[in-house]
């Protein structure tokens, strides 16, 4: 009944919720997968004036069956109690007709949070007596909401890889002046998808691994880490039920989720709120110019073969998204030998193609578009001046692409999710909204506030006067040596 978990690569795998986060991916390359959800569901009538924490428990009471009732309430607790600027965790606002589902009340003001002060709590109970080292690659966001999840940890330390000039000024800020004595960061030369190839080849080190001994295990906080994803399943059903109380719809009613995307995990938790009985109509999958998906949606071919783009959705500059391996998984049935052979063809050439069956099934629940940049900014100007909605451009991508999927079916009420705080990205949003542009980053926060009176997330208001701590910055290919240096520092430390 506990080992329920196998890898999206070998279906003969089995092992339980806590070594799945523990170990954060499978030994042959694969994720972690819940194989079935048959005796699995979630009553969205009893959903009804629950809170957020409350429904968190519920979901996490079925995909973690070995862990206590007593083991998730004091995750949830800890994860949700305080570090919210709202009680409502991820508060829903009507807009025009469409919701927004705004994710970035957390910690560092983007969604990356809700999983990551989850998933250090998780993991506090998944790990044995062994130290860990957290290993993490960052569009932007995912490295400070880590960080800040895992810093001072007592057993866990954490390192962070993020794309040297590619990330916001703020976010940059964010990651190097974090604290704690627990924490290391580094700028790789190199872009996102280097960050998480290298870090996943460093997880798969079998050598590394005999160098570094037997007092540490080194594991990932992305979004390959099912602790990661399934506390972003908890928004799909608290959005459905706002929605409900605010009688938008009746309990039943099919909805619409809109969702920026990057490395495919936000989207694919909601896939998997679906699995436990969540009413969708389409998920709206939303990618910048680095489409990869929206080639594959209209054609069957996957192909990373292509020219990467820097854009003004920093976060979502992905060309391999990890987590549509689960999906590819879930839609072949389970099919473990077909998603290895797609996945090896992938790291051999760059690309790989479906059968008709899989992309028709995978067109069944997933609707998929991308925005241009120009197109971004169009849609941050067009909300605030139309709707007084301020938003950050990677919302604005899901915004311009569920407009392209209204006009070809608007029967379904849509929920847009908002998964950054417009404050990160001042530049992108000054230059949508704003005549006069300065080019002091913290000028321009000042003059959106002023011009907007949307209030500024304290933890970016504070960020420009704190000490720099992390100045590191190295080549892609040491990235294995900066690990070790770390992890024998760390336990030199702790000893
Ligand atoms: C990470 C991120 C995304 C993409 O989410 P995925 O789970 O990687 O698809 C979108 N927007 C923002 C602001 C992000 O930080």
């Amino acid at each position: 009944m506990n080992n329920l978990y196998t890898s999206t690569r070998n279906d003969q795998v089995k092992i339980s919720a806590k070594e799945a986060i523990r170990r954060g991916f499978s030994d042959d390359g694969g994720l972690y997968v819940f194989p079935n959800f048959n005796d699995l569901s979630i009553n969205i009538e009893e959903l009804t004036n629950k809170n957020y924490q409350d429904i968190a428990k519920l979901v996490l009471r079925q995909l973690l069956p070995d862990f206590s009732d007593q083991e998730i309430s004091n995750c949830v607790n800890d994860a949700y109690s305080s570090s919210f600027d709202t009680d409502e965790i991820t508060p829903v606002t009507k807009v025009d007709n469409f919701h927004v589902l705004e994710l970035f009340h957390g910690p560092t003001s983007a969604f990356k949070d809700v999983g990551l002060q989850l998933l250090p709590q998780l993991m506090k109970h998944s790990i044995a007596d062994k130290r860990v080292m957290i290993l993490t690659a960052t569009s932007g966001d995912t490295g400070k909401a880590a960080l800040e999840g895992f810093k001072n940890s007592d057993k866990i330390a954490i390192t962070v890889f993020y794309p040297h000039n590619g990330v916001s000024k703020v976010q940059q800020l964010q990651m190097a002046s974090t604290n704690g004595n627990n924490t290391e960061v580094a700028a790789i030369e190199g872009n996102f998808d280097d960050a998480q190839s290298n870090v996943k080849k460093i997880l798969n080190d079998a050598s590394l691994k005999k160098e570094l001994g037997d007092k540490i295990s080194l594991s990932s906080a992305n979004s390959i880490n099912i602790g990661r994803l399934i506390p972003q399943i908890v928004y799909y059903f608290y959005s459905y039920k706002k929605l409900v109380e605010n009688k938008q719809i009746h309990n039943g009613d099919k909805v619409n989720f809109s969702v920026p995307t990057g490395n495919f995990g936000d989207v694919l938790a909601g896939y998997l709120a679906k699995q436990l009985g969540l009413p969708v109509n389409k998920f709206i999958v939303a990618s910048n110019e680095n489409n990869v998906l929206t080639d594959f949606f209209n054609s069957g071919i996957y192909d990373r073969n292509r020219p990467f783009f820097k854009t003004v959705a920093p976060s979502m500059d992905i060309q391999i998204s990890s987590n549509f391996e689960r999906l590819l998984y879930y839609k072949s049935n389970g099919d473990t030998e077909y998603v290895k052979k797609l996945m090896n063809q992938l790291e051999k050439n760059g690309k790989y193609q479906v059968s008709d069956q899989l992309l028709k099934n995978i067109q069944d629940d997933f609707y998929c578009g991308y925005s241009t940049d120009d197109e971004i900014k169009e849609s941050i100007k067009e909300v605030y001046s139309d709707y007084k909605y301020l938003m950050d451009p990677h919302t604005a991508v899901g915004y311009k692409v569920m407009r392209d999927y209204q006009k070809i079916d608007d029967s379904c009420p849509t929920i847009l999710l908002s998964t950054a705080s417009p404050y990160k990205f001042v530049n992108v949003v000054a230059d949508a909204i704003l005549e006069n542009n300065s080019d002091d980053d913290l000028q321009l926060m000042k003059d959106i506030q002023k011009n907007t009176g949307v209030p500024i997330p304290q933890n970016l208001a504070r960020v420009w006067d704190l000490p720099i701590l992390h100045k590191d910055v190295i080549k892609k290919d040491d990235m294995r040596e900066y690990v070790k240096m770390k992890v024998e520092a760390d336990l030199y430390d702790k000893n």
